[in-house]
């Protein structure tokens, strides 16, 4: 009995000299502290748009002219160029330049005074040209242009680096971003105290965007027609096709040694070798009294039936019509 008293009071006592320490560990100052004045964890940026859907160039790396001419400060290209690195960085490789010394590249920049009245941003512009094609919008041409100093207060490196990687965001397709730390969020606060960083999240439109290889796609469109003609003769009927077959290029690069194959029903009626077919352009071709073995009541036309081009999308090469 003595035993199990002593017991007794041994786990009172535990307990006693425990719970005030326990509550103290939930209760301590420097936690309280911590939660009234919790760490401020700046808001991820959103993704920055394009300005277009399937807006995109079609080959890497983009060849880049720096007009160095007016500048202003000496370094203002070197910041230039750290900006084309950073992008290439942030897109792992995804997007990619190669300076050139001639202003025929796919980006040229320059330096300037004044920019257009039209331009888009306080101390930049960047003009694009793409080609609208039916599926994507293909860039072709991107020409910046830089303030060498901005309502008469001398731009520092780092403005000028954050400027450019602003700009070349423009080149590249992207429009502006509200969010305050993005890229492309259009007001530039100068004088600028880091290289802004450009994060996945927000440059995976982009990223998306060049998922998408740069191979030709050819399709017939829907609205070919073929129509069957029967000749009777007095011992013979003898069948033939008239056809009107449109091929369209929605890919990224032009295509070359496309072949069409034109079957009635199981029977082959004829080969073709089709011509260059650039980017965005429709190839019609008109075939008139094809002559078929026998009679048939549908038409298949295959475009590349060996499979060897290698397209975008490789489903839709095939148009079957009744007839
Ligand atoms: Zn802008």
């Amino acid at each position: 009995m003595a035993v199990k008293l002593v017991i007794f009071l041994l786990l009172v006592s535990i307990a006693v000299f425990l719970l005030p320490q326990l509550a103290s560990i939930s209760t301590t100052p420097e936690l309280k502290q911590q939660r009234l004045k919790p760490e401020i964890i700046p808001a991820p940026i959103p993704p920055s748009p394009l300005e277009f859907s399937d807006l995109r160039w079609n080959h890497m790396p983009l060849t880049v002219y720096i007009d160095a001419r007016a500048a202003g400060k000496e370094s203002f290209p070197l910041d230039f160029k750290l900006a084309l690195d950073n992008w290439k960085e942030a897109t792992n490789g995804v997007i990619s330049f190669e300076l050139k010394g001639t202003n025929d590249a796919d980006m040229t920049v320059e330096w300037v005074k004044k920019l257009k009245s039209e331009s888009l941003d306080a101390a930049g512009n960047t003009d694009i040209k793409f080609l609208n094609q039916t599926r994507f919008k293909i860039l072709t041409k991107a020409d910046i242009q830089l303030l060498n100093e901005a309502e008469s207060k001398e731009l520092s490196d780092l403005d000028m680096a954050n400027l450019a990687m602003h700009e070349i965001g423009h080149a590249l397709g992207l429009g502006h971003n509200d969010a305050e730390d993005s890229i492309m969020n259009p007001i530039l606060k100068i004088p600028s105290k880091e290289i802004k960083s450009l994060t996945q999240q927000e440059m995976q439109p982009l990223l998306d965007t060049y998922k998408t290889p740069p191979k030709p796609d050819l399709y017939i469109t829907p609205n070919a027609t073929v129509t069957k003609i029967l000749d009777k003769r007095l011992f013979k009927e003898n069948y033939y096709i008239n056809a009107v077959i449109t091929i369209e290029n929605i890919g990224l690069v032009n295509s070359t040694n496309a072949t069409l194959l034109i079957k009635a029903d199981d029977m082959v009626v004829r080969e073709d070798n089709m011509p260059e077919i650039p980017i965005g352009a429709i190839f019609t071709r008109t075939y008139i009294y094809q002559s078929v073995a026998g009679n048939f009541s549908s038409v298949e036309l295959i475009l590349d039936p060996k499979n060897l081009i290698d397209e975008i999308d490789e489903t839709n090469n095939i148009l079957v019509l009744k007839v």
